[in-house]
């Protein structure tokens, strides 16, 4: 049975304002004639979905964002979440929150030491885990566990209590499929190579090179990070596979991986375009960065972000920063504390000179709201360390790229932006010249016009996929009563 709201005239739409956590569903239809807004029940039925995230921006943002997501059409929705990096729960009022005891105070929690993090987070996560979904389940219905697959003991907890898993995969499908290969180079001896091969591009894995695996092609591998890996590529006993990718992007490397791993998917991205608006940030944003934004003129300020783990050396930061003040032209550039490898604040770490190199064209934050950013006219490239979210927050503001990544699958993004999909300058190595080449060439020549273009294009494209009928709000419908079927 459909709930059917009526209005008297579309004044009264524009006007009425729908809470974005009243559950409506997938079937919104407005009809400009009649004025008819019709919302479809729910068919999640209220049924109760567990969340779980890795707690890194890059990882829980997709995570939050489905939530809203499944709560929109809906589910309810209980978030179990480390106190290390915790959401800030009151963002989300119409969220549970189960806090797990991941005792991780006094940790080192830097870049360097993220394998043992994890390896801490699964191994104390575990009991409270199985505390609070034992008692849950004495009063509710619980569909299924959503979680990331570095959340590993959610699998052991949820097998010994009966309860279906999915996973929320928060790559994209050719990062994952590029596991798939290096596993099978390492069996048929063709790695560890030496130096002088990793410029060769990988067989059958266009446009990927040896150096664009996830792991450095010229060493053997590590026992822990090949243990690592084994279980990053593991989906054990998972009913489906989310991923916030967008099926004609990264249509290859699914099939591929279907192949693999023979449980439903369900490609939903770009989540943040999918889901409604919200905070995700664990850092707070800089406002003021949109209303010097609103004073520039369109396509006129190259963005500069390597999002939220990527380091750099002090040497690194102060070419960039000549690069930039050479380039002539207005940027917007978050310098996040902690994106030096040593310990100094990064912001005073640039040339003492940058100021007065620079006096009003270009800005330093610490943490952007980058969505918005990238959706701003005035911003007309991005110079961006390639991680999955920024990468699709760029496609879809329709900003052209300067790549530059930094480590796992940003490589691997980095090379479809500039050989796939071709809205990207590929930025080899980073000092003064090359980095005012770089923005030189996005922001002011016809190649840069070409890959801007494109971009839009893509923009387009993508904004068919989730909307009506497209391929993400297809697959939701499908995610949502598959769900609901658990
Ligand atoms: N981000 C942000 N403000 C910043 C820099 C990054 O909000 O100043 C967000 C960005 O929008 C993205 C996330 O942080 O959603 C970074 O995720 P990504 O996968 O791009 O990279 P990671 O941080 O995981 O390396």
């Amino acid at each position: 049975m459909n709930l059917q709201i009526y209005f008297q005239s579309t004044d009264d739409i524009s006007n009425c304002q729908i809470s974005w956590f009243v559950p409506i569903n997938l079937g919104v239809e407005h009809n400009q004639q009649n004025s008819r807004l019709v919302v479809m029940e729910p068919s999640g039925r209220g049924r109760r979905v567990v969340l779980v995230p890795y707690p890194f921006q890059g990882h829980l943002t997709p995570m939050l964002q489905l939530g809203a997501l499944l709560h929109r059409c809906g589910f309810s929705i209980t978030l179990a979440h480390t106190r290390f990096n915790s959401p800030y729960t009151s963002h989300y009022p119409h969220f549970h929150f189960l806090p797990l005891s991941d005792d991780l105070d006094g940790f080192d929690t830097s870049f360097h030491n993220l394998l043992n993090v994890m390896a801490a987070m699964n191994a104390n996560c575990l009991p409270s885990f199985q505390e609070h979904m034992l008692n849950m389940l004495e009063t509710e219905d619980v569909a299924c566990v959503i979680y990331d697959n570095i959340m590993t003991f959610v699998d052991v907890v949820a097998t010994s209590l009966n309860l279906p898993t999915i996973l929320l995969r928060t790559t994209a499908a050719a990062y994952m499929h590029s596991h798939l290969v290096l596993f099978h180079l390492i069996a048929h001896k063709r790695l560890p190579l030496p130096e002088s091969e990793v410029e060769l591009p990988v067989p059958n894995l266009h446009p990927l090179r040896y150096k664009d695996l996830p792991v450095q092609a010229t060493q053997k591998l590590p026992e822990q990070v090949r243990q690592f890996l084994l279980s990053y590529m593991n989906i054990r006993s998972s009913a489906a596979v989310i991923w916030n990718t967008i099926e004609t992007l990264d249509q290859w490397p699914l099939q591929q991986l279907q192949q693999q791993w023979p449980v439903p998917f369900f490609t939903i991205g770009p989540l943040h375009k999918m889901a409604p608006p919200l905070p995700t940030s664990l850092m707070k944003e800089d406002a003021f960065c949109l209303s010097w934004l609103d004073k520039r003129p369109p396509n006129s300020v190259i963005y500069i972000s390597l999002g939220s783990m990527a380091t750099i050396n002090q040497e690194e930061l102060r070419e960039m920063a000549r690069g930039l003040a050479k380039s002539d032209h207005p940027f917007l550039w978050v310098v996040r504390p902690s994106l030096l490898n040593g310990s100094s604040d990064a912001i005073e770490s640039l040339p003492a000179d940058f100021k007065e190199l620079v006096p009003e064209r270009g800005l330093v934050v610490d943490w952007a709201p980058q969505r918005k950013v990238l959706e701003h006219p005035a911003v007309g490239g991005f110079f961006s360390h390639c991680g999955w979210n920024s990468t699709l927050e760029s496609l879809c503001g329709g900003v052209p790229m300067i790549c530059r990544p930094c480590f796992a699958d940003q490589m691997v993004n980095a090379r479809y932006l500039t050989h796939v999909w071709r809205v990207g300058v590929e930025l080899e190595s980073v000092g003064e010249k090359s980095v005012e080449g770089a923005v030189r060439t996005l922001m002011g020549s016809d190649c840069g016009r070409g890959m801007r273009e494109r971009a839009v294009e893509m923009k387009l494209e993508i904004e068919r996929s989730v909307g009506r009928g497209g391929s993400s709000s297809e697959s939701l419908h499908h995610l949502v009563n598959f769900v609901a079927s658990l």
